[in-house]
């Protein structure tokens, strides 16, 4: 398995896991709920967990955006690109929008503003 995955879907996964730990979080607070000084800490820590992945949703929906619908010449669907280079959200095919890199190998490097290649 490649090491890269589509920008938008791991900013996805990451808000999903932002969720699931806002719930552990609450979930861990129950235990405590003798001391509820310490229930009500783990009650907001993961409230504010829940709300924080809220955020990266809107901001999934801003970077959604931003992103350029191209055809993945590998598979043949419709896939989302961010950046200079990203990867197809179906097969992980390396994709780029600038033609100097088309060929070289796939580095998220290329993505800084101050790259080289
Ligand atoms: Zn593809």
């Amino acid at each position: 398995m490649k090491p890269y995955k589509n920008k938008i879907n791991r900013i996805r996964t990451f808000a999903l896991a932002l969720i699931f730990i806002g719930i552990v979080i609450m979930y861990v607070g129950i235990y405590f709920r003798n001391h509820p000084i310490v229930m009500l800490i783990f009650m907001l820590l993961g409230a504010l967990a829940i709300v924080g992945s809220t955020g990266v949703y809107a901001w999934i929906g801003l970077l959604s955006m931003k992103t350029v619908p191209v055809q993945c010449p590998s598979c043949g669907r419709h896939t989302k690109m961010l950046g200079r280079v990203d990867m197809c959200m179906h097969c992980r095919e390396p994709l780029t929008m600038d033609p100097n890199l088309e060929g070289k190998e796939f580095d998220e490097a290329y993505n800084k503003k101050n790259s080289k290649a």
